[in-house]
């Protein structure tokens, strides 16, 4: 990488395009260093979008399940080709260790195989059967089916700073093997990462005209030019979410709209829980708060012990924690690296002081740490941070407050009700774990949390080493949360697809229905 920031351009309607000005500078967050620019002023949105879904969406429709699952794979091969440089990326700009990158980087190009692999067998098919055809009336001629068919919008992706790499492709492979045309808006102080990815895959020549679109810099005017035709898929915060929402244009168009936002995630030791059970409860909070500094939407926040051992779990973490090296992620004995940017370590320090008016800081703290060589005055460093309160029923930051960084709080309960009851006061999570030895406290655990949650980890000894982690999403299964989460819906396997389609059921003669059927890949 050169010294002099790179500003970032954007690629719509068939070309390179740079915005005017800056926008948002992108920052090294270990030393202050600016590393890019990024601006979407002037840039005419209206136009890219009607390219991508006159361009792109008929090129992508044209093609085959197995043909798209294909183009995939090819992606993924870029990718893979260039990784290394992405690595260097990440770590300056994101400030990633190198095990944070690879969560980012292989967990996108994971996905986009994940995706090749499992669109394959969906062969010549250009439609999608749901359930099993219905008869709707005596004669036995006439029945119905109900068919998924591709949108023919845009899938306008708007993601989130802490994810450039997986955020782009966890959504852009779903919706290019439902055959609608992406265009990515990652967000503006991580954006290098999206950029330099996009621009391999753009330059291998992989995608189709039209079918992969990227805007670099803010929003600008792009929700007043999206239509009903087109998908917005967006991960963020929950403030911005509600604009998205809220927005005249989508509100009066009735655009489809997936939100991933914020949650107020739980680990939950059983009562009575065997020290194996316990191990891997300690182990997986600890790596939670410290992964990608604790910039990931699914990382625990909320530690539920039950009561008499609450002093044991708060040892065990801080004894964890005290290992964690922060700095430099260049340098390879730092465990963790800081936050993005000092306004997210900005807000990180103001979560933990309003959880902290009701908890007691048993490590960090909401003050930027001394560290060799480090400048605070120009980094954004969070420490390791681990609160305790002493009543999680009259607490209530603890349950509301997301800190987007390397923070936790210990919640003591005293029975299973209780901390049932406390899990959910986080009003809709994307992932809870649960960890223990009794399978009928497990069972009662799904009951109690499922309708609250997006997905449930259920950890006894015999997993503690295979499982694949509380905060790691698996394209296989279903990743959204209900309520504060933002009710969203994405992956799980070919359910995933269904955001891209419309559902509609069709009517009419038996034969003319087996025709139908004949072209479309039954899900059931
Ligand atoms: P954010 O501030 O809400 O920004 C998210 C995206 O929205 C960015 O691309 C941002 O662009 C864009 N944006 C901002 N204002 C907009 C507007 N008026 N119209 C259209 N787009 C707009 O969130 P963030 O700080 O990047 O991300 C952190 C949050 O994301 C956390 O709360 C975390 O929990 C959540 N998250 C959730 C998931 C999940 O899957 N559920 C995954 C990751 C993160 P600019 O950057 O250009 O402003």
């Amino acid at each position: 990488m050169s010294d002099a920031p790179q500003a970032l351009e954007s690629y719509l309607s068939g070309a390179w395009r740079r915005g005017e000005g800056v926008e948002t500078e992108l920052v090294d967050p270990v030393h202050g260093t600016v590393l890019a620019t990024a601006s979407a002023r002037g840039l005419d949105l209206k136009a890219a979008l009607d390219h991508a879904r006159n361009k792109g969406g008929p090129a992508l429709r044209a093609l085959t399940f197995a043909e798209r699952a294909k183009l995939l794979g090819a992606i993924a091969d870029v990718l893979v080709a260039n990784r290394a440089k992405y690595e260097a990326i990440a770590i300056a700009n994101s400030g990633n260790t190198r095990i944070d990158a690879a969560i980012d980087i292989d967990g996108g190009i994971g996905t986009l195989k994940y995706y090749a692999r499992l669109g394959a067998p969906l062969g010549d098919a250009t439609f999608l059967l749901d359930d099993k055809p219905v008869r709707l009336a005596k004669a036995e001629n006439f029945q119905a089916i109900h068919l998924l068919a591709p949108r023919h919008g845009v899938a306008v992706h708007i993601n989130a700073f802490n994810f450039p790499s997986w955020g782009l492709w966890e959504k852009a492979a779903v919706a290019l093997l439902a055959g609608v045309p992406v265009l990515a808006k990652p967000a503006s102080s991580t954006a290098m990462l999206t950029h330099e990815m996009v621009r391999d895959v753009i330059a291998a020549n992989v995608v189709p005209e039209g079918a992969l679109s990227l805007l670099c810099g803010g929003a600008g005017d792009l929700l007043d030019k999206v239509t009903g035709e087109d998908v917005i898929a967006f991960t963020g915060s929950s403030e911005t979410a509600g604009r998205i929402l809220r927005h005249p244009n989508i509100l009066a168009r009735g655009v489809h709209v997936n939100i991933e936002a914020d949650s107020v995630n739980a680990a939950l030791l059983s009562p009575g829980a065997s020290d194996g059970a316990f191990d891997a409860f300690i182990k997986e909070v600890g790596r939670e708060m410290t992964v990608k500094a604790g910039q990931k939407c699914t990382a625990i926040r909320r530690v539920f012990a039950p009561a008499e051992r609450a002093d044991a779990v708060a040892e065990a973490l801080l004894a964890r924690l005290k290992k964690t090296t922060l700095g430099d992620p260049r340098n390879e004995s730092v465990r963790m690296g800081p936050v993005v940017t000092r306004a997210q370590q900005a807000a990180a320090f103001d979560g933990i002081g309003k959880i902290a008016k009701e908890a007691e800081i048993l490590t960090g703290g909401a003050s930027a740490p001394a560290i060799d060589g480090i400048d605070p005055s120009k980094s954004a460093f969070v420490a390791p941070t681990l609160m305790r309160v002493a009543d999680g029923t009259s607490a209530n930051a603890v349950h509301d407050t997301e800190v987007f960084g390397p923070a936790a709080t210990i919640i003591p309960y005293k029975t299973e009700a209780e901390a049932f009851a406390l899990v959910a006061r986080g009003g809709g999570s994307l992932v809870a774990s649960v960890y223990g030895d009794d399978r009928s406290f497990f069972a009662r655990a799904v009951a109690a949390l499922g309708a609250s949650h997006g997905r449930l980890l259920m950890v006894e000894p015999s997993i503690a080493d295979a499982h694949t982690g509380h905060g790691i999403v698996m394209p296989q299964c279903h990743h959204g949360g209900p309520g504060r989460a933002g009710n969203g819906e994405e992956l799980g396997g070919l359910h995933g697809l269904r955001l891209y389609h419309q559902r509609l059921a069709v009517q009419g003669s038996t034969d003319l229905l087996t025709e139908l059927q004949a072209k479309a890949y039954a899900l059931h």
